[in-house]
């Protein structure tokens, strides 16, 4: 009896606690640390919430660990949304059931794991029917610009990232990443939506994608994972902004907006793109969708004022290798494009890439009830292998095109108009080509956060206050620190020697108040030093570089010379350099490894004896696809006694993700450069893996010959209508391909052949 009595007991007092534990009141707990925040976190239970009080934490590695339920989820909030500023090295891991962050901020900083936002909390324990919403990232990165990260990495099933802010993803790594790596992290039903992809800098190489679902290794797997109303503004990073490595994944309503590069489907099969609208307004690079592999389903999508080619197109079709390995290009098959409009989309791709290892064209596919228009009447399709094995009826374009694609398109002259959508559509409301009326074009603001601005990516030169200053060095340089962003420092006229290294931080430009009559003399071994955030421009100015240290190496501008992680631009406009010869290797500029240039553009100077470079970009000699400028521009410039080159443009390796180096060179005059004896290429310009060079209406006289090697891709060299006097003609070296070079060298006048 008394047993049974302790049993009773036993027995009531369980179900109490039971009755305890499962009616226990959702708890809200306000947090002031990180110690009150360790405290709860593991006691937290479904419906709880915990809110962090506003204000800044440093060094905060959250881990988010528990067992909601879907009626009772586990939160993690701000105080107010948006004043909960996670700094330093902080990140975030969820791991458990039904969990949900909100409201928090990531700046100022970078994460010390593998992602910013980690849905799990280690290989083993992953988060599952979770969601985070409302958070912002910005400009969170690595300062080791190589050092490898994600912004979130998507784990588990069924979890959702939607109405979050991304902006200025620098370093290297995809931005959002969805993993496939195990069993549980397949088929995972996420979904990615109402998320502002703000500005993403040019990277510079692989691995700058915004989105990326799956790797090669897991891409026969399905992950459905819905991609749904996102705004992908300027996220410039690589050729592909989006890049598909799984199947059964939907991509839907999303705007894609002056973005340079492509929707990629990778790798995986079984594929929806529908009712996207990519929007290039005639960027450079800007392109739309690239399909590869099986059952791929591209339909109702709308695409309008796209520039890029090849691999980055409006529009391209892939040819696969033959029993392709599962990293390289499989087969198209079975692909159904329907109801997209092409409007002035430059370039449709068709059998891309077709090579000696692609060569399996696509087959079984259907082309249909598609509308080109393109106002200028220059056709879009290039093809570059047999295309039968895609059937082509009911398409409509304003232009003439191919034969092969003849018998499938129906050339007929079109005006457009602008529908409520903003979109345009044929007048003739009967016409069934091209994508619906119906189609909704999502609104930027009705992604992201409200709480937050969606700022433009760089600060433009001039676009802040103009400051005159006194001649001398203690102006100049009060002048320069005290300003703000995008100001201008006039400089009076009269002489500047300035004894301190200049170190620019900031998007500034120093223009002389009269041309030349600004006078700058320099101590150490560079006048300016670009460092991270910071741009220059220089107008104006007449730089000497006789009171520069008599050693070697000397630069005039140089960038910080290890760890840029922000892109910085450099323009010098109608100014003066002269005496760069106290000693030798005085280069003009020299850029420091891991920096790279969004912009180098020098037009309209004079430099004078320099016993070193004009522009040396050449410190990334590792040949993996990185390097050190993105657009150099060299326009109307007189070169007089350089001993080295003009520029020096290194792009080594393999890799096809970047578009450029692009150098522009027109209109300039180059007498004796390039004969100094520390000069190894003996060239007056040197390219090595440049994408695109386009050298035009230049005079050399008694200089080195310009050197071009191609490497990688296809690249677009023109060499025209120059003027080489006593000057080897150019060399253009193809190596890696066999045959004659591709460049077009057309129209150049060769004379004093005998001098040179
Ligand atoms: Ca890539």
């Amino acid at each position: 009896m008394r047993l049974f009595k302790g049993y009773l007991l036993t027995i009531c007092l369980a179900l109490l606690l039971l009755l305890v534990s499962v009616t226990a009141p959702a708890t809200e707990y306000f947090v002031q640390s990180q110690d009150e925040y360790r405290a709860i976190s593991s006691k937290l239970v479904a419906g709880d919430t915990v809110i962090l009080k506003n204000g800044v934490w440093t060094d905060f590695e959250i881990v988010l660990d528990g067992q909601g339920r879907a009626d009772a989820p586990i939160t993690l909030t701000a105080e107010t949304k948006g004043q909960v500023i996670l700094s330093g090295q902080s990140n975030l891991r969820l791991a458990g059931q039904h969990l949900i962050v909100t409201g928090l901020v990531f700046k100022n900083g970078y994460t010390p794991s593998s992602a910013v936002i980690d849905f799990r909390k280690n290989s083993k324990e992953l988060a599952f029917h979770s969601r985070v919403t409302e958070v912002v990232i910005d400009n969170y990165n690595n300062p080791d610009k190589e050092e490898s990260d994600y912004w979130v990495a998507l784990y588990g099933q069924h979890n959702r990232l939607d109405h979050s802010h991304f902006v200025g993803k620098r370093n290297r790594g995809v931005t959002i990443a969805v993993r496939l790596n195990s069993e549980k992290s397949q088929q995972n039903h996420h979904q990615i939506d109402h998320n502002y992809f703000g500005y993403r800098p040019t990277f510079g190489s692989n691995g700058g994608e915004t989105l990326r679902i799956g790797t090669s290794h897991y891409s026969l797997t399905d992950s459905f994972t819905l991609v749904e109303n996102n705004y992908f503004e300027h996220t410039n990073g690589e050729v592909e902004i989006i890049s598909i490595k799984s199947g059964k994944n939907t991509l839907r309503g999303n705007v894609f907006y002056e973005a340079r590069g492509t929707l990629t489907l990778r790798h995986g099969n079984g594929n929806i793109v529908e009712q996207n609208i990519f929007l290039g307004n005639g960027v450079e690079h800007t392109g739309g969708i690239r399909v590869i592999n099986k059952d791929q389903v591209i339909r109702n999508n709308y695409l309008q004022g796209l520039k890029g080619y090849r691999f980055g197109s409006g529009f391209t079709v892939l040819n696969g290798v033959p029993n392709s390995s599962i990293n390289r290009y499989h087969q198209v098959e079975n692909a159904l494009i329907v109801n997209n409009s092409f409007i002035d989309v430059d370039h449709i791709h068709l059998a891309a890439g077709s090579d000696a290892e692609r060569t399996a064209v696509p087959i079984n596919s259907v082309m249909k009830d598609n509308l080109i228009i393109n106002t200028n009447n220059h056709q879009p399709f290039s093809l570059f292998d047999d295309v039968s094995g895609i059937k082509l009826s009911g398409n409509v374009a304003n232009t003439e095109v191919p034969a092969a694609l003849e018998y499938g398109v129906q050339q007929q002259d079109l005006t457009l108009e602008k529908a409520e959508n903003g979109l345009l559509y044929p007048v003739s409301d009967t016409m069934s080509a091209g994508a619906k009326r119906d189609l909704k074009v999502l609104s930027k603001q009705d992604t992201g956060v409200s709480w937050y601005p969606k700022l433009p990516g760089a600060v433009t030169f001039d676009s802040g206050q103009t400051h005159r200053i006194e001649k001398g060095e203690k102006a100049l340089l009060a002048a320069i620190d005290n300003a703000d962003e995008g100001d201008v420092i006039v400089l009076a006229n009269g002489q500047y020697d300035v004894s301190k290294l200049v170190k620019i931080n900031k998007t500034l430009t120093l223009k002389a108040a009269e041309e030349g009559q600004a006078r700058l003399t320099f101590e150490r071994s560079t006048l300016f030093e670009i460092q991270d955030g910071g741009s220059l421009k220089l107008e104006g100015l007449a730089i000497s570089g006789a009171q520069s240290p008599d050693s070697a190496g000397n630069t005039v501008v140089r960038t910080q010379k290890w760890g840029m992680v922000e892109n910085y631009r450099f323009v010098m406009l109608n100014s003066q350099i002269l005496q760069l010869d106290i000693n030798h290797s005085f280069d003009f500029f020299a850029t420091g490894k891991g920096a790279f240039a969004d912009e180098i553009t020098l037009m309209g100077n004079t430099f004078e004896n320099v016993t070193g470079d004009i522009l040396r970009l050449n410190t990334e000699i590792e040949d993996l696809g990185i390097y050190n400028a993105e657009y150099v521009t060299i326009k109307n410039n007189t070169f007089n006694n350089v001993q080295g080159a003009v520029v020096k443009l290194y792009r080594g390796g393999t890799d096809e993700s970047t578009f450029g180096p692009h150098l522009l060179m027109a209109d300039n005059t180059l007498n004796q450069v390039g004969h100094g004896k520390r000069n190894k290429n003996k060239s007056s310009l040197y390219l090595h893996g440049v994408q695109v060079a386009d050298i035009q209406q230049n005079t050399l006289v008694s200089s080195a010959p310009i050197k071009i090697e191609h490497t990688v891709g296809e690249p677009v060299t023109v060499i025209k209508g120059n003027l080489f006097d006593a000057t080897l003609v150019p060399t253009v070296t193809e190596l890696r391909v066999e045959g004659p070079h591709t460049a077009v060298i057309d129209d150049n006048k060769t004379v004093n052949t005998e001098k040179r």
